[in-house]
């Protein structure tokens, strides 16, 4: 048994201890969580700064973290999607070396679970021989178009099939984004998963999205254009584009709604009625990487919205980190509890992958990682977090 303290220890299914202690066996499992003080005759370590539970990381495209640095910042969405599009064809040695290197970053950086977009079959050896646990989403798209909608679903059962070979992680299909997946498509997805496990689908990251489906018009048709597509007008639904997905998708699935940068009260209601098990994933760098704007959390916080974070990949991000994350939200955001933020970052995410009994808090019986930042500690509300780095002790 190991006994870790801090300054600051943030169990999470309860309030945060000052001068806690957790007691840690050899496969990771919490014994006791307590005062520092109330333990007598045992060898503590201590750490200053802050201990929690590992971190979730609710959206990744690991495949892509070849492309570090590749796309400019601040273009917005549509333009960032083009240049990914034309920069996928590189050497395969390099995409798996890539995959290896920052799946270790994030073991190194805390994150215990990931729900991974997969539009290939790169990441899966990787995934394979990790220590993270991932919930993989093989994620499919036929751009609008009806004729492309079959070669997709062959194009992606392979994808999915190989998964079936690897043992250890979950997996599911899941549909793009309203704006690049048919009805038909949808329905293909839905059957294939047949109501089971996460699904997620990225929504509402730029304002030509909405456009698209409350008026027909918009950005989205200049874009199609460029790749020799045109959008059916059957499309328009007069209202936002959450309410095509919640039209189109299965509610008896867990649903994880990614990005959310333009997602309003009423959008936010209409989904959680919808599917009492949905589940919003915040990228907030990757936000500020492509568009320059977050999601108002505010909106999310009054409804009792249950909110995630993830890094996106690392073409729309520097790292792919969650504490990272958890910093831009307290920088941009500080009217956001700090322990509401660590909640988003570790439960919220565990109970979006269904891995809610094993991971996300500092519980008794679970075996959540552990992971400490090193900073000065004064109060709870008087916390430092500029310059900090979270890093896994086990
Ligand atoms: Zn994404």
């Amino acid at each position: 048994m190991k006994y870790y303290s801090a300054d600051l220890l943030i169990p999470v299914d309860q309030a945060p201890i000052e001068q806690g202690y957790v007691a840690i066996d050899d496969f990771g499992v919490v014994h006791s969580v307590g005062k520092a003080d109330s333990l007598s005759s045992v060898d503590v370590k201590h750490l200053p700064g802050l201990l929690m539970p590992g971190l979730v990381n609710a959206h990744c495209h690991l495949e892509l973290s070849h492309l570090v640095g590749r796309v400019d910042t601040g273009t917005g969405l549509l333009p960032f999607l083009k240049k990914v599009v034309t920069l996928r064809d590189i050497e395969l040695e390099e995409i798996l070396h890539q995959v290896k290197v920052n799946d270790q970053y994030m073991y190194d950086r805390g994150i215990v679970a990931v729900g991974d977009i997969s539009n290939a079959p790169h990441t899966y050896q990787t995934k394979e021989e990790s220590s993270i646990q991932y919930y993989t989403f093989v994620e499919m798209f036929d751009f609008l178009q009806p004729t492309m909608t079959e070669t997709t679903i062959a194009q992606y059962q392979e994808v999915y099939n190989l998964l079936s070979q690897t043992k250890k992680n979950q997996y599911s299909y899941v549909p793009h984004a309203p704006y690049t997946v048919t009805e038909d498509l949808f329905n293909q997805i839905n059957k294939l998963n047949g109501g089971r496990g996460t699904v997620s689908v990225h929504n509402q990251e730029t304002p030509p999205e909405n456009e698209l489906f409350e008026y027909g018009t918009g950005g989205f048709h200049d874009f199609y254009a460029q790749f020799g597509f045109t959008i059916d007008q059957n499309i328009v639904r007069n209202s936002t584009a959450i309410h095509y997905l919640i039209e189109q998708m299965d509610p008896n699935c867990k649903t994880l709604f990614v990005h959310n940068t333009l997602t309003t009260a009423e959008d936010l209601k209409a989904a959680m009625e919808w599917n009492s098990q949905t589940y919003w994933a915040t990228c907030p760098n990757a936000n500020l990487y492509i568009e320059n704007r977050l999601p108002d959390y505010q909106v999310f916080l009054d409804n009792d919205a249950k909110v995630c974070i993830g890094t996106d990949s690392l073409t729309s991000n520097w790292q792919l980190d969650i504490w990272e994350e958890v910093k831009t939200i307290k920088r941009y955001k500080s009217y956001v509890d700090f322990n509401e933020i660590i909640s988003w970052a570790t439960i919220n995410g565990a109970e979006a992958l269904g891995l809610q009994d094993s991971l996300g808090t500092l519980s008794l019986g679970k075996a959540p990682g552990l992971v400490h930042v090193d900073m000065k500690f004064d109060s709870m509300n008087a916390l430092q977090l500029e310059g900090t780095t979270a890093r896994r002790v086990c």
